[in-house]
């Protein structure tokens, strides 16, 4: 625990709070979990129907000769089991706190064209007493949306060669200017998309109307330690994560990296460490943060899918297949339905005036930490998986 006062961007003493982190069991909520417990002195009430990524905070540690076993932040985190579709604790949880985060999503692009009705289900409909409780309690709610909700670039409209499409105006995405453009129905991968930006309306709206001290952060594409899972060793065999664990999965295993509709698709990359101080300053600067949407990226760290591909192979050290890359269509990939953003520069003009927050981590820097924790977590149980299914 921190022994001298938390002072917040105005200078003054941080008072301890607790936080009802929902989808705390997460990518996104174990690092925040694991920043809350080392460096405030906050407690977090854990909600998820998961615990085993963040068990080590949770699990007193080995018992040392004569000593009680503890976590120095012993009794500040408490994992409630609980699926927010139905379980009535949840408001009484909510009302014991000072801040309610939502984190809790199916956020895997394979679901959204396959698993539409979950999809949007668990976007929107599942969030709406989570909104209710926190309007009707007056408690203050940071809600995780999605740099998705901006969809395709105005420029993806032009021409290929036309020169608009390198004017920034035409690409990059800013929170209080930029339109959100989605592709039509019968193309689900927008049902992520569109159920993130009504539950985006609504808690706005809750704002305006009725006072909901509000923020909503947009992540572009976090990446880092114990992001998804590894298909047939920490999930489904058939699963499909995101691009990370997918191309993590391919290099252990020396197959090739697909690359969907040949990889030309633009992301930018920032570190979970990076995107997590952000985060920190959004919970103890509510003056500075309520009411405000933002975009949380680097983007210093755009590269295509083919290139991430290729510098993945390079950083991981691992021998490449024969063949290191191939080129699957997104319909052999992803099935009927799905669609692409094609490029994602955040506008970084609100979240550097209102906190100050700048990324640090190069992308061959974050790949190389990720990939150092993906080698020392994955490959021996790959190795092990591999060797059975030519034994059997
Ligand atoms: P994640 O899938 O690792 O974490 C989500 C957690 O929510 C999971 O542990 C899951 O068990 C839990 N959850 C889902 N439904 C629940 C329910 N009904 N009851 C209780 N728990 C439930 O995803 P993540 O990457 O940590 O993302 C967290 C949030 O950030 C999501 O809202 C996602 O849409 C958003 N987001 C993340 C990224 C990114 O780069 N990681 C990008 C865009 C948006
Ligand atoms: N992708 C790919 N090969 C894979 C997995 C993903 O080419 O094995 C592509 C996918 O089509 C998209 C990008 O990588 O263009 C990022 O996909 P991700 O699932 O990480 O999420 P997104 O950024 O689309 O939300």
């Amino acid at each position: 625990m921190a022994a001298v006062a938390r002072l917040d961007l105005g200078g003054s003493p941080i008072a301890p709070m607790t936080i009802c982190m929902i989808g705390a069991g997460g990518f996104i909520g174990s690092h925040l979990c694991e920043k809350l417990m080392a460096e405030t002195p906050h407690t977090v009430l854990a909600v998820d129907v998961y615990n085993d990524k963040i068990k080590h905070l949770l699990d007193p540690p080995a018992y040392a000769e004569g000593q009680q076993a503890r976590h120095p932040w012993d009794g500040r985190i408490q994992f409630h089991r609980l699926n927010i579709k139905h379980d009535s604790r949840l408001e009484g949880l909510i009302k014991m706190s000072d801040l309610t985060i939502n984190l809790a999503a199916i956020c895997t692009p394979a679901d959204y064209n396959t698993r539409p009705l979950d999809t949007i289900y668990s976007n929107f409909i599942d969030a709406l007493p989570v909104v209710r409780y926190c309007s009707e309690n007056s408690k203050r709610l940071i809600h995780f949306s999605t740099c998705e909700v901006y969809g395709k670039t105005i420029g993806s409209f032009l021409p290929k060669d036309h020169p608009l499409r390198k004017d920034p105006e035409f690409y990059v995405l800013k929170e209080d200017a930029s339109p959100c453009i989605f592709g039509p129905i019968e193309k689900q991968r927008w049902s992520y998309a569109c159920a993130k930006q009504l539950i985006e309306r609504l808690i706005y709206a809750e704002g305006a109307e009725n006072g909901l001290e509000f923020t909503i952060v947009r992540p572009f594409n976090w990446i880092g330690p114990r992001m998804d899972f590894i298909p047939g060793i920490d999930g489904p065999s058939e699963g499909v994560p995101r691009v990370l664990a997918c191309f993590s999965n391919n290099l252990l295993r020396h197959e090739p990296l697909k690359l969907v509709d040949g990889g030309q698709s633009q992301r930018t990359f920032v570190y979970i460490k990076d995107a997590i101080e952000a985060v920190l300053l959004m919970i103890e600067n509510p003056a500075r943060a309520n009411g405000h949407i933002f975009n949380v990226g680097n983007p210093n760290n755009e590269v295509t899918v083919k290139q991430l591909a290729e510098i993945m192979i390079q950083v991981s050290g691992e021998p490449p297949a024969e063949v290191p890359t191939i080129d699957v269509s997104s319909k052999e990939f992803y099935g009927e339905g799905y669609d692409d953003s094609d490029k994602r520069i955040p506008d970084m003009t609100i979240i550097n005036k209102q906190l100050g927050w700048n990324p640090k981590t190069s992308l061959w820097d974050l790949l190389d930490s990720t990939l150092t924790y993906q080698h020392r977590t994955y490959a021996e149980a790959i190795r092990r998986s591999m060797a059975k299914s030519v034994a059997s």
